[in-house]
């Protein structure tokens, strides 16, 4: 088994090798999403690289502080054909997560995967996972350190913002003491933290608490009262004038009901797919759950997108979640 010191060896080989890299995270990317893509690009301008950063969708809003985000293109809007041979994947559990963003890769491209989530299955040409990393972002601030390169206050935010969010700020069980001495590291670097919590995690939109109204008014637990679980529709959707962003955070408030074992939120995505986010109070291990719907994640947070209506698809992850409780 290779050793993570290697590994990070490996990836920095990787990018002295090459030149003119693809960088691309998960399909609706988070904020560990977001900021691991604009770190790598800070990292490869440090090299006088070339590079392309790329999602397959629009970053959230209230990310568009981070330096390079403006960078990052649209792909699904961009509808340019493109062909890379060098591809840097970051928080992606799987090569599905990248979305439609495969078409902009060469059938022989050579890939670097750096990530943190368990259920990674090592697509990569070269790969970095590190599971019990607490966000991508940890596993950068230690791939960074590698090179000789002088840390920048923007460089430093796009970690802290990794950390912050994944972490659910600086509150779930990954939150070690590695992850506070990064981040005591990054504060030193001139990072505004409690700015960033106010714009991460307190501000919300408008449309995201109507958006949350609705879901909660859809909340059903099942009789033992161990799992809890909401949904939203395209209506709801069009109802609230939210978009996908606006979505982050609701599976919280079904976990977080006392007694609640495992709380789901179920996303319409259309009349015969549906997207299932879960979180579990800790004795269930939802990412075992999603991966037998060909999904990922974390032990706590994990999701699944699966084919049928809401009725079926309910129907089916809750029947799973009860044979694991
Ligand atoms: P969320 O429920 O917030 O979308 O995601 C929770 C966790 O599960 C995140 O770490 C995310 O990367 C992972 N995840 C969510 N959906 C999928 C999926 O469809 N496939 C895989 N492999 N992981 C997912
Ligand atoms: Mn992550």
């Amino acid at each position: 088994m290779q050793t993570y010191e290697q590994a990070l060896l490996d990836a920095k080989a990787f990018v002295e090798k090459h030149d003119d890299f693809l960088v691309v995270s998960h399909v609706q990317p988070d904020g560990d999403a977001v900021s691991s893509t604009v770190a790598v690009g800070w990292l490869l301008s440090c090299l006088g690289k070339k590079f392309t950063l790329v999602n397959e969708g629009p970053i959230p809003k209230r990310m568009n502080y981070l330096t390079l985000s403006d960078q990052i293109i649209n792909q699904l809007s961009d509808g340019g054909q493109r062909e890379y041979q060098n591809i840097i994947c970051v928080d992606c559990a799987d090569f599905k997560r990248v979305g439609m963003v495969k078409e902009w890769m060469a059938e022989s491209a050579n890939i670097l995967n750096i990530d943190h989530h368990p259920t990674n299955d090592g697509f990569g040409t070269v790969n970095v996972i590190k599971a019990d990393a607490a966000a991508t972002a940890e596993v950068l601030y230690d791939w960074i350190n590698c090179f000789d390169i002088e840390w920048t206050t923007a460089a430093a935010e796009a970690i802290y913002t990794g950390l912050l969010t994944d972490t659910g700020g600086f509150r779930y069980s990954s939150t070690s003491p590695k992850v506070m001495e990064i981040s005591s590291r990054l504060l030193e670097l001139g990072v505004n933290g409690p700015e960033l919590a106010e714009t991460l995690l307190e501000e919300v939109t408008l449309a995201q608490v109507k958006v949350l109204a609705l879901a909660l008014s859809t909340l059903e637990l099942t009789a033992d009262g161990k799992i809890a679980y909401v949904h939203v529709t395209p209506e709801h959707m069009v109802i609230s004038g939210a978009e996908n962003e606006d979505l982050e955070g609701i599976v919280n408030f079904t976990r977080n009901i006392q007694g609640v074992e495992v709380g789901i939120f179920f996303k319409v995505i259309n009349d015969n797919a549906v997207k299932a986010s879960m979180r579990s109070a800790g004795k269930v291990d939802v990412a075992a759950i999603a991966q037998h719907f060909d999904g990922g994640g974390h032990i706590k947070a994990a999701g699944c997108r699966l084919e049928g209506s809401l009725g079926e698809v309910i129907e089916k992850v809750v029947q799973r979640v009860k044979e694991f409780l």
